[in-house]
């Protein structure tokens, strides 16, 4: 793997661009004798709340961090029931086992690959308080029938838009509406801290138990006040991240119009006669996280990844359904209970996309690809 990374022919299926200011800016913070949680971290969490409209937004040292900090501010506990998708990274569903609650899937639309809103109400039970959409590949659902089946039921929402930093819904961004909103700047996201996360607040309100559960329940006062008065975590954000995170923001607009223009050069140059079923052609809503496309049933994914490696190019997996996991089958999940993430966890493949790819890059990938596809096609 390393030497993959380190080969300069060799594409990724991602890789972030961390400019020369922002690994100036870093050095400063390592001189600065404050490494950790402080100026950057309040300056980062500024910036990503003007971002979010003014919104109130708290900085984690992880996305998952985010998500289960905002399953805790819905007040979710043992006997509830999360409406969530299993074709995600497992960190949406293993934070409802977290916090004690219990997942409940409901499968994808083949088509977006995110939760079918048309099969929420019908999992809808007594039990359950919260729905947990992602926005796969950047793609959100429609936030409007969402809102109104959590209106309707009485449910929150935490917002899995992990993948989603700077797509929009309907001219408004992800993260300027709605209930609880979970970011993500790992590494491989489209702006990064390196490691790390962001929840946007609905209200001021919920400030001071979110500033609590970051780091272990403390609430200081006056000159040497401390108390505990609820169990928390240790998921602060460094500085030394936060300024990455920083310097990542100022390029957002860049990245996201570079990631579309890629996203486009794909649909033009891939060949549709092989049988790979592309991503929603949305360019609209979507910051194209990823392009994925489902492989045919004649081709095995592993083939496809073995042999895209021989030629110098990197194909992801995301993901595997969730449900078929070891400890979700010991949960009682089976499988043939969500055919759609069943079928699309199996074969789908993500392509490499990132800002500083060229569009000579795409050609190659698409080029490489339906050679591999067409020796393969029975
Ligand atoms: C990346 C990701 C997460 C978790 O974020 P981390 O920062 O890696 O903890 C959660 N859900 C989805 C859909 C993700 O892509």
């Amino acid at each position: 793997m390393a030497k993959s990374y380190s080969d300069p022919n060799f594409l990724p299926f991602t890789r972030p661009s961390i400019d020369e200011e922002t690994i100036a800016g870093v050095a400063e913070v390592l001189r600065s004798g404050w490494i950790t949680s402080g100026p950057q971290v309040r300056e980062f969490e500024a910036q990503l709340s003007a971002w979010c409209g003014g919104r109130p937004v708290r900085v984690f040292n992880s996305g998952t961090a985010a998500l289960e900090i905002g399953l805790r501010l819905a007040a979710l506990s043992p006997g509830d029931d999360v409406i969530t998708t299993p074709l995600s990274w497992v960190a949406t569903s293993n934070v409802i086992l977290e916090v004690g609650a219990k997942p409940v899937f409901v499968d994808v639309d083949p088509v977006t690959r995110n939760i079918d809103l048309d099969r929420i109400e019908a999992a809808v039970t007594p039990a359950t308080r919260a729905i947990l959409p992602v926005f796969l590949a950047g793609l959100p659902v429609d936030l409007d029938r969402l809102y109104a089946i959590a209106a309707k039921y009485e449910l929150r929402v935490i917002e899995d838009a992990a993948q989603a930093f700077g797509s929009t819904w309907r001219g408004t961004r992800i993260g300027a509406r709605g209930d609880l909103i979970a970011f993500s700047f790992q590494a491989n996201k489209n702006i990064t801290s390196a490691e790390g996360g962001a929840i946007v607040l609905p209200g001021q309100a919920e400030v001071a138990l979110c500033e609590k559960l970051r780091l272990q329940g403390v609430t200081r006062s006056g000159e040497d006040g401390m108390d505990v008065d609820v169990v928390g975590g240790k998921f602060n954000l460094t500085d030394v991240a936060a300024r990455i995170g920083i310097g990542q923001l100022r390029r957002l607009a860049e990245f996201t119009a570079r990631r579309r223009e890629l996203a486009r050069h794909y649909f033009r140059c891939f060949d549709k006669s092989l049988g790979c079923e592309l991503p929603l052609d949305d360019f609209e809503h979507s910051n194209w996280h990823m392009f994925q496309v489902v492989l045919p049933d004649y081709m095995k994914r592993a083939e496809f990844m073995g042999r895209m490696r021989a030629a110098g190019i990197g194909i992801g997996v995301h993901y595997p359904a969730i449900h078929l996991f070891t400890l979700y089958r010991g949960l009682g999940f089976r499988e043939g209970q969500f055919p759609h993430a069943e079928r699309i966890g199996r074969a789908i493949a993500t392509l490499p996309l990132f800002a500083a790819m060229s569009e000579a890059d795409v050609e190659r990938v698409c080029t490489e690809a339906s050679r591999i596809l067409r020796e393969a096609k029975p």
